[in-house]
């Protein structure tokens, strides 16, 4: 494994260094190459949606801007489209940048393919499923991750994006169950209290997640008086979540691509939130989304949840890119926050979103990079 990602890691220098001709420091290549890897820069990447209407000049624009302004990589999301990938992802490498090719695993809204099999779609504990009742918001609309036809349609997405030539990773989000439990901060914009886990918010209850628990465990999570009590049922979907992860990390790596994933901020918080325990897959690199501002936690919440996570990885090869919130932030702040993550252990982090970095912002991330 660690023999592996040495390689591939040496691969993915000398691909980046092919693209930029030169304009990266070509020192990095050959220590690289012929001695034990040097330390990695710590790197900055940044989350984009892509529009297919939009020009060609228009992304190479964009792609420059977060060059000159010190970022390395970018995550696309095209909506699982491989064409519009393999059309930006020359112009961003031209640009000198990385790229991952994001995508929504289990939340797939509007997914014309999921659509035609409503038996797809994770059921609620109250037995409606997420096919005609969303949860929270109206592009909530998740698949269930024990089927075998819904977890292989995710697969295949993944599968087409690992394809793309010149992809660095395959990027998987929302690679969890729906929330259990929202973000603190996000409560009141929903008129929402949660103080329990409440059966509307509480997936998957779909005939077949329920007989697969049932023959290991002999017991009905639709007959328990408080099904957030049994841990075997909470374990049973924390596993289904992990064994799709690890599926795609066979399928990433049998392209020549890694995996990454944006991720809540730190397992155990992940665990309770969305049923997500990162710190168990097959995974090369996370980007936990430490939004402090979701959570009604100060800036220094961000070194703390970096450290969390990272110490959990510490057997692991998976290394940590701290997600910063960019909106709500001055551009003094996204400089405390990039300290934060680099002094917690984080090997990089990743501003969402790219069209919300200000100029300002911008200035402040080059000044980081810069050692300033
Ligand atoms: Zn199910």
């Amino acid at each position: 494994m660690k023999l592996l990602k040495l390689t591939l890691a040496v691969a993915l220098i000398c691909l980046v260094s092919c693209a930029e001709k030169g304009s990266r420091d070509t020192a990095e290549k050959e220590t690289a190459v012929t001695e034990a890897p040097a330390e990695k820069a710590f790197k900055y990447w940044t989350w984009i949606t892509a529009d297919p209407e939009r020009t060609d000049d228009s992304y190479q624009e964009e792609f420059a801007k977060y060059k000159d302004n010190g970022l390395d990589a970018v995550l696309i999301n095209t909506n699982t489209d491989p064409e519009l990938l393999g059309r930006l992802t020359p112009l961003a490498r031209k640009a000198g940048l990385e790229v991952h090719a994001w995508l929504m695993a289990m939340n797939r809204p509007g997914d014309s393919v999921a659509l035609q099999h409503p038996d797809w779609y994770a059921v609620s504990r109250e037995g409606k499923s997420c096919f005609d009742h969303r949860p929270y918001v109206d592009y909530y609309q998740w698949l269930c991750p024990t089927r075998k036809a819904s977890r292989n349609h995710v697969l295949g997405l993944v599968e087409g994006l690992a394809k793309v030539e010149g992809v660095a990773s395959v990027h998987l989000d929302y690679i969890r169950f729906s929330d259990i439990f929202l973000p603190i901060g996000l409560l009141p914009k929903y008129d929402l209290e949660q103080e329990e886990e409440l059966p509307e918010f509480d997936f998957c209850y779909c005939d077949v997640c329920v007989a697969e628990f049932e023959k290991i465990h002999h017991k009905n999570p639709r007959e328990m008086e408080n099904p957030a009590l049994d841990i075997e049922w909470k374990q049973f979907r924390l596993n289904k979540i992990r064994a799709v992860v690890n599926d795609a990390y066979e399928i990433a790596h049998k392209h020549g691509k890694i995996l990454t994933a944006a991720v809540f901020p730190y397992p155990e918080m992940a665990d309770h939130m969305v049923r997500q325990r990162w710190d168990k897959w097959d995974i090369d690199v996370v980007l936990p989304m430490i939004y402090h501002n979701f959570y009604n936690e100060e800036i220094d919440w961000i070194g703390f949840a970096t450290k969390q996570g990272v110490q959990d990885l510490k057997y692991k090869d998976t290394e940590l890119h701290t997600g910063v919130y960019v909106p709500e932030m001055s551009p003094s702040e996204i400089k405390e926050a990039v300290q934060l993550a680099k002094e917690n252990g984080a090997k990089g982090v990743s501003f969402f979103d790219g069209p919300a970095l200000t100029d300002d912002m911008l200035q402040a991330i080059k000044e980081t990079k810069e050692g300033r």
